[in-house]
């Protein structure tokens, strides 16, 4: 696993290893690339709590906070 050092700004040093770990984790899932169902191109971005929005074709649909699939209890 490599540190996480990678684009994770707005915690800095503060609120513990722990929350720092589990907010890395979310970001990341938060920002990966999605495929847009409609036109197949990786534009999907969420444009609000559990609203995902694809940038190309503008096609929206409701999944989850976090992730287009609502997250399965870890
Ligand atoms: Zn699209």
């Amino acid at each position: 696993m490599p540190k996480a050092k990678e684009s994770l700004r707005g915690l800095g040093a503060k609120y513990g290893g722990t929350v720092r770990k589990r907010y890395a984790r979310v970001f990341r899932t938060l920002k990966a690339a999605r495929e847009c169902p409609s036109c197949a191109s990786m534009k999907l971005k969420r444009s609000a709590s559990g609203i995902w929005k694809c940038g190309s074709c503008g096609f929206t649909v409701a999944g989850g906070a976090y992730d287009v699939a609502p997250a399965k209890k870890a």
